[in-house]
């Protein structure tokens, strides 16, 4: 029998803002515990919420960019439970009306090779809704620490359907997701940091079967490898089950990132009642049309939008749109220069490809520092373009331009690489090789062509590198065939 697995994922992201959800206290990452905390944070008594602006309109825009629709009013609840990564013993979330409901998420699966586009889905949103972090505890064997610095943060659950078959649509997911949050100044999803954590919901079915199988909550996958080497060990286990005709019960299991194991946590019958009820310190917030308006104004094109323009108004290869898109300033950067000179946009993203990327990282700079501007790749791929240099100077020029930032026909004029035209001077030097080499003429004329390189590279030579490799070609092979 063959099976299949249903995935579902609850992802929370960090909403990159200055302070916390409630408060003012500032949002941050690695500083001495309990060092971003107020009474407010902490839960002391007679303390009352205030609602960060900012993070309702990121999750507003969230739910835009995903074609979400937004509910009209964001109303906010107690989540109840009594654990000490919470002081007040009691999270502020969205019960019963989350402000995102539907959209989706366009994923790309990995394509036959590394160079090919692979298929595009749309994985179906549940919902969307703001809570605030919550503390961090760090168990050791007989004590526990616990730092909140953390609590509080802003922090969007996005749920999807469970419309994923596999451990590389999870991630296809995550990254796609990533991707739009990072490009959209949502988040900036580094999972190293908790910024991005995510839940799967696990269940396998004959292949063919339209029921749901039993779902298993798989917590704890908190790196890009935990997540895919949790849900492929949790695929496998549980069709080993299945299939050795045993059957599952509903449970969160846990990932064992260092036993690379799943481990039960609790089962359905511990599950917690929460007692859910609007919290009484917070009046909804009304989410009026010209508010939404505003804010989609803001939303940048999107990453998998921008792949397809570029590759339909410039007629790029995916090769390069691949690598351009992903990232928004480089993507940005693309967009300047083939905006000044379209006719020539995958020269200039081959530039940007190959030599701008290589430069930048071995400087270990980013592009948004990029010494090269958008206006010099355009001017370096016109002076190879008009024939002024030929392009193994170009690249030569490319590297003097990302050392001292100048423009490209500045360079060419103080070093004199200006391509010799001059084809009376060409016809000279080729001349001149031909009658120093008689054995390597000897050779061509009997049919090796490596003769001839040898003979070309004696030209470039008394050239300095000027001369036009075709030209040179051209004309030995015709004084030769002479
Ligand atoms: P719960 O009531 O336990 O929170 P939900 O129905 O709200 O469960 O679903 C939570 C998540 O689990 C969602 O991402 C959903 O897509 C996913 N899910 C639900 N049922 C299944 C299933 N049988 N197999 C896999 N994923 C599922
Ligand atoms: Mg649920």
């Amino acid at each position: 029998m063959d099976y299949e697995a249903v995935i579902g994922l609850e992802v929370h992201v960090q909403i990159k803002t200055r302070s916390k959800m409630f408060t003012a206290a500032p949002a941050g990452f690695g500083e001495a515990p309990n060092t971003l905390v107020d009474p407010v944070v902490l839960g002391l008594p007679g303390v009352l919420p205030v609602m960060n602006h900012a993070a309702i309109e990121q999750i507003i825009r969230t739910g835009l960019m995903f074609g979400c629709s937004i509910a009209p009013v964001c109303k906010w609840d107690r989540k109840n439970y009594f654990y000490p990564d919470s002081p007040k013993n009691y999270q502020i979330s969205q019960y019963d009306q989350p402000i995102c409901v539907g959209g989706t998420v366009e994923i790309e699966l990995p394509g036959p090779s590394r160079n090919v586009m692979g298929e595009h889905k749309h994985i179906h949103l549940t919902r969307i809704h703001l809570e605030e972090d919550v503390g961090k505890l760090t168990h050791f064997e007989n004590d526990s620490l616990v730092d909140f610095n953390r609590a509080g943060t802003p922090l969007m659950e996005i749920v999807t359907e469970p419309d994923l078959r596999t451990p590389e649509e999870v991630f296809a997911f995550l990254t796609a997701l990533r991707q739009a949050m990072v490009c959209a100044g949502i988040s900036d999803c580094d999972m190293e940091k908790g910024q991005l954590r995510c839940d799967a919901n696990i269940s396998v079915r004959p292949r063919g079967e339209t029921k749901l199988g039993t779902k298993i909550e798989l917590k704890n996958l908190n790196s890009i490898s935990g997540v895919r080497n949790g849900v492929t060990f949790e695929i496998e286990r549980q069709i080993g089950i299945v299939a050795a005709g045993g059957s599952l019960t509903q449970e969160t299991r846990r990932w064992d990132l260092e036993a690379n194991i799943s481990t039960p946590m609790r089962t359905k019958e511990m599950a917690h009642d929460y007692r859910y009820f609007p919290d009484p310190d917070l009046m909804p917030v009304e989410v009026d049309e010209a508010w939404k308006d505003r804010l989609r104004a803001t939303l940048p094109e999107l990453p998998f939008d921008r792949q397809r323009r570029l590759m339909e108004s410039f007629g790029l290869p995916y090769t390069i749109t691949s690598v351009v898109v992903p990232d928004r300033p480089l993507g940005e950067f693309f967009d300047a220069a083939a905006a000044a000179a379209p006719k020539q946009a995958q020269k200039i993203g081959n530039w940007i490809v190959n030599d701008l990327l290589r430069e930048l990282s071995a400087a270990g700079r980013p592009i948004t520092d990029s010494p090269v501007r958008p206006e010099a790749i355009v001017g370096l791929v016109g002076l190879v373009e008009e024939g002024a240099i030929n392009s193994n100077v170009a690249k030569e020029v490319f590297v003097e331009m990302f050392r001292t930032g100048e423009a490209p026909g500045a360079i060419v004029d103080r070093k004199g690489l200006r391509q010799s035209l001059d084809t009376g001077e060409l016809e000279a030097w080729c001349r001149e090789a031909i009658e120093k080499n008689p054995k390597s003429v000897e050779d061509f004329r009997a049919g090796k062509e490596n003769a001839l390189n040898f003979l070309k590279g004696q030209v470039m030579r008394m050239s300095k590198g000027k001369a036009n490799p075709k030209a040179v070609d051209d004309l030995l092979r015709a004084l030769m065939a002479g």
